[in-house]
């Protein structure tokens, strides 16, 4: 267990009475959000209150993959800003985020994906985001170990090429927001449970914690797969989000032969070369909601044989580690973000998903733009929480069509 008296960052912090701003959960979200907070707003007295440790969450489990190439038109613009912010923050941080831009590969395997495809980068493009349609041809030059036989399973036709995006170590992110945040005096409370959100007259007035009460007039729920059961809770808000265990495994360490992200969405896999030479690779969601972090046989085996069709020199090589960690999915694959409309004072940042990595650093930025301002950003307007309730879901699940496995 960790000991709550010797955090990572700074000076141990002693628990205040009050707070300009209370974040639920030291995840992504949340650290990016108190890092912006402090820099940009000055706004410093911010307390971050972590159930277990930071990065406990999806944000130490995922499996570091970044892109920009989203479906829609309202998604795009928050995706390719956090991609142009890695090395702006490895610098600003000064911490090594380790952002690898070896370019993503979502492979092809149907003339009906491939139509797809070519609506997705259509919209990339119209965006400035840099995304092609390759040929299976291509794609083995590119990946000499590729797979492009006839005769596997799913045959790849070609491929979405996306040169912008790549991997970013997950660990030095939380460490190095965590770390920038410290530096601006926000309190990064570890081992401190929210057990309760107090209001007055439609007002946050406090949270509750298992270490005591926090008065505070801002609140931002960003507990990854835990908001939807917090808001429900402890506010009567019930969120359109479902929590799904999702899977993923690391090989043990080989020479580079992946020099890409692969993805494929009829082998439902995914895989890149971690700096360290392992094969990290992913895709399996349970079926059904849950809120375990169990993994399962059938899943390595089924990864075993999609990733051996696909790179038929990875027969033989050993799984390391497995591990599984929840996914907050709403109906439409596009996260909540919302603020003050409710109760006053209350923020909302979560539903997303398995898309959670590429984006906390734009998120972190707008999030904290409208907590300090009171005004929701142009750019986040799209995903208030009130689009379900008026059936203006955001198509974001078409992405699926072309991506399915890929995070
Ligand atoms: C296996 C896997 C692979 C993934 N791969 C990718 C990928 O390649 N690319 C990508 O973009 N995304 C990926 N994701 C998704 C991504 O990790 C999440 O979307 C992201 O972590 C969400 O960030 P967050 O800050 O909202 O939540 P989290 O990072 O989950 O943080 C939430 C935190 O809140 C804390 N908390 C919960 N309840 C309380 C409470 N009551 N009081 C205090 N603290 C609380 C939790 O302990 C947790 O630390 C993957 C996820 C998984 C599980």
């Amino acid at each position: 267990m960790l000991d709550r008296h010797k955090p990572l960052w700074g000076k141990p912090p002693q628990l205040k009475k009050s707070y300009d701003a209370v974040i639920i959960g030291g995840g992504l979200h949340g650290l990016a959000t108190a890092y912006f907070l402090a820099r940009h707003h000055g706004m410093q007295n911010i307390a971050i209150l972590e159930k277990r440790y930071i990065g406990f969450g999806g944000a130490g489990r995922n499996t570091a993959i970044v892109r920009a190439n989203q479906r829609t038109q309202a998604n795009v613009p928050l995706y390719k800003e956090a991609l142009d912010l890695w090395p702006v923050l490895t610098k600003e941080l000064d911490y090594n985020l380790m952002f690898f831009n070896c370019g993503n590969l979502n492979l092809l395997h149907s003339e009906a994906a491939v139509s797809a495809a070519r609506m997705a980068i259509a919209s990339a493009q119209f965006q400035g985001v840099e995304s092609h349609l390759i040929d299976a041809k291509t794609c083995k030059e590119m990946m000499p170990a590729l797979n492009i036989a006839e005769d596997i399973t799913y045959p790849i036709f070609g491929a979405m090429y996306h040169p912008p995006g790549g991997i970013v170590r997950h660990d030095a992110v939380v460490w190095g927001l965590a770390k920038g945040a410290a530096k601006y005096g926000c309190h990064i409370h570890q081992q401190t449970e929210v057990t309760g959100i107090n209001v007055e007259n439609g007002k946050v007035v406090s949270v509750d914690t298992d270490r005591g009460t926090l008065n505070t007039p801002r609140v931002l729920l960003s507990a990854g797969g835990y908001s939807a059961a917090i808001s429900y809770h402890m506010l009567g808000i019930k969120l359109p989000i479902s929590v799904l265990n999702i899977q993923a495994m690391v090989t043990q360490p080989l020479k580079p032969i992946l020099n890409h992200v692969i993805s494929s969405g009829a082998y439902h896999a995914y895989a890149n070369q971690t700096l360290k030479g392992e094969i990290a690779t992913g895709a399996h969601m349970d079926a059904w909601p849950n809120y375990t972090t169990q993994t399962t046989a059938y899943y390595i085996r089924h990864q075993a044989q999609a990733i051996t069709e696909m790179l038929p020199c990875l027969k033989g090589v050993k799984f390391m580690r497995h591990w599984s960690g929840l996914a907050d999915m709403t109906p439409d694959m596009a996260p909540i973000m919302d603020g003050n409309n409710l109760i006053e004072g209350y923020f909302m940042n979560c539903g997303w998903g398995y898309f959670g990595f590429k984006s906390c650093t734009a998120t972190g930025k707008y999030m904290a733009q409208f907590m300090a301002t009171g005004e929701c950003p142009d750019i986040l307007k799209p995903f208030h929480l009130g689009r379900y309730a008026q059936h203006r879901l955001m198509g974001e699940t078409a992405a699926l069509v072309t991506y399915t496995a890929d995070n």
